[in-house]
Parts: structure tokens; C-alpha cells; sequence
């Protein structure tokens, strides 16, 4: 099953980000909340941990009183409970309307919703996950040690000196770890540091508190524009029309070696840190 599951497409999925699992609360929120379960239907509970046995039997009859996002964790709230949902590396929810068809390959489950709504949980690598987080089993070991949210103010200049004056690391991969601020995945942080100005490989306690404000806001700017971009795919996530959009920004850098630079036309350069590409203009970013 491993073998399987790590098998390399030849083309990399883009895989969804927090934009995309933003994207994704909006477009099922309004078909969800303040419905009830009629069934969880799991057709193949191997995720990244197997859907378990006795969630269907924890739902069923249970209003959805809200989804929340917390990092890339959806998080659907029946009273002081959650059912955690997460979409891996090729996961995606879709809102199904009567008549709905019949499941296909690697679809996973069926949360059957009370007039005959039903969001379909589709995943072929298998990395996602949904789990029951009972409100007295306290807080889950996923969402324990998270950062603030991005959007959040307690990430700011002063917060994010105080997170990295002790990391020796890149600020790139400091920005990566889901403890210093969540949901900041390869392409955000790249295009992030693009837009402060900052070269991914500069020493993250090195940075001036001016530099760090302005990676704040690049950090919210980025996220937010792919947030709004994914607005304009909303309707994706109702059938009939194709795959929920997953959305692209157009980049200034990521997954750009080579060529010009958008701003200055300098070549744009690639290096591997923390082991994943990062791309980076050497004349804008200093
Ligand atoms: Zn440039």
C-alpha cells in the first residue's frame, strides 16, 4: 500500500495550500451549515490513518453547526465536537445536488446531508485524513503545537523577531514550520519573501524588524489574493461542471529558473532548502 500511495506522478499535483482549503470551507459552508447527517457513507477508509469504524455513527442525526479552518484542517463542528477534515496532497470536498451519481475511483466517502446534499471526499494519493475530535478528548495532537493563523494579529513584526530569534535557519523554512505561523506552504513562501524583498536563504534571526513587517504583509497579501482568486472558482464545487478549482496565482518566481524576473528581468534562480525548491530573484531580493 505504501508503494502505492508514494508512487511519483509524473506531473505534481498542485497540492492544496491554505488558500485552496479556505477556497474550499466557502464553497461548501453554505450547503452544510445548519443541516443535518444522514449518513456518513466511507467507501474506502484508507487515508493517511484509516477513516474510523464508529465515525458515522458519531454524526449521524447531528446538526453541522459550523466549518471552521484552523492552518489546513477543516474542522466541522457539531456542538462542542469535530470531525476533522484534511485534504492531503490531492484531497478535494465537492457539493453533490440530486440525482447524484454513483462514487468513481478514489472516491472515499459520502457525508449525506439532509435534503439530499451530499459532499464527496475524493483523494488518489490518499494523504488526507478525517478524524472525530470529541470535545472531551481536549485538544488533538494535529492542531496542538500550531502557530497563529496568518490572518491572525498576534502575528506580527514583534511576534515573528521573538518566533525566530533563535533559528539559525533560512528564513524560508522558518516560515514553512507550521510553529512559527500555519498554513505558509512552498509557493506562498516563496512569493511571499519575492514581495518583501527578502532572499529565502537569509539567516532568519538576522532580519531587521522593518523586514519583518513587510514579510508579514507580504505573507497576508499573497494568501489573500489567492483567497480571492479561489472566490472566482466557488461555483466549481457544485456539480456538474469539472474539478473543483484549484487555482493559480500568477507567479513572480515559484516554479520560474530561469527566466526573467517580472519586475527587473534578472534571470529568476532556484536552490533546495530544507530539501524543497525555492525560487528567487538575486536583484530583487537581497
Ligand atoms: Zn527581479
Amino acid at each position: 500500500m505504501l508503494g502505492y500511495i508514494r508512487r511519483r506522478n509524473k506531473r505534481s499535483p498542485h497540492m492544496p495550500e491554505l488558500p485552496e482549503v479556505e477556497t474550499t470551507r466557502r464553497g461548501i459552508a453554505p450547503h452544510a451549515i445548519g443541516r443535518r447527517v444522514s449518513a456518513l457513507t466511507v467507501y474506502d477508509p484508507r487515508l493517511r490513518w484509516p477513516v474510523p469504524r464508529d465515525l458515522p455513527s458519531h454524526i449521524r442525526g447531528r446538526r453541522i453547526d459550523d466549518i471552521e479552518r484552523r492552518s489546513k484542517y477543516l474542522l466541522l463542528r457539531f456542538g462542542p465536537d469535530r470531525m476533522l477534515v484534511h485534504l492531503g496532497m490531492t484531497g478535494s470536498l465537492r457539493v453533490w445536488h440530486a440525482p447524484v451519481p454513483a462514487p468513481v475511483k478514489h472516491d472515499h466517502a459520502d457525508l449525506v446531508l439532509d435534503g439530499g446534499i451530499v459532499i464527496r471526499y475524493h483523494d488518489p494519493r490518499r494523504f488526507g485524513a478525517m478524524l472525530w475530535l470529541p470535545a472531551t478528548a481536549g485538544v488533538h495532537p494535529l492542531l496542538a503545537s500550531l502557530g497563529p493563523e496568518p490572518f491572525d494579529d498576534a502575528f506580527d513584526a514583534d511576534y515573528l523577531r521573538q518566533a525566530l530569534r533563535s533559528r539559525t535557519a533560512a528564513v524560508k523554512v522558518a516560515l514553512m514550520d507550521n510553529a512559527v505561523v500555519v498554513g505558509v506552504g512552498n509557493i506562498y513562501a516563496s512569493e511571499a519573501l519575492f514581495r518583501a524583498g527578502i532572499r529565502p536563504t537569509t539567516s532568519a534571526r538576522r532580519l531587521s524588524r522593518p523586514r519583518l513587517a513587510r514579510l508579514v504583509g507580504a505573507v497576508r497579501t499573497v494568501l489573500s489574493e489567492a483567497i480571492a482568486k479561489g472566490g472566482s472558482t466557488l461555483r466549481d464545487y457544485v456539480d456538474p461542471t469539472g474539478q473543483p478549482g484549484y487555482f493559480q496565482l500568477t507567479y513572480f518566481v515559484y516554479g520560474r529558473e530561469s527566466e526573467p524576473c517580472r519586475v527587473c528581468g534578472a534571470a529568476i534562480r532556484m536552490r533546495r532548502l530544507g530539501g524543497r525548491a525555492s525560487y528567487y530573484c538575486p536583484s530583487c531580493q537581497t
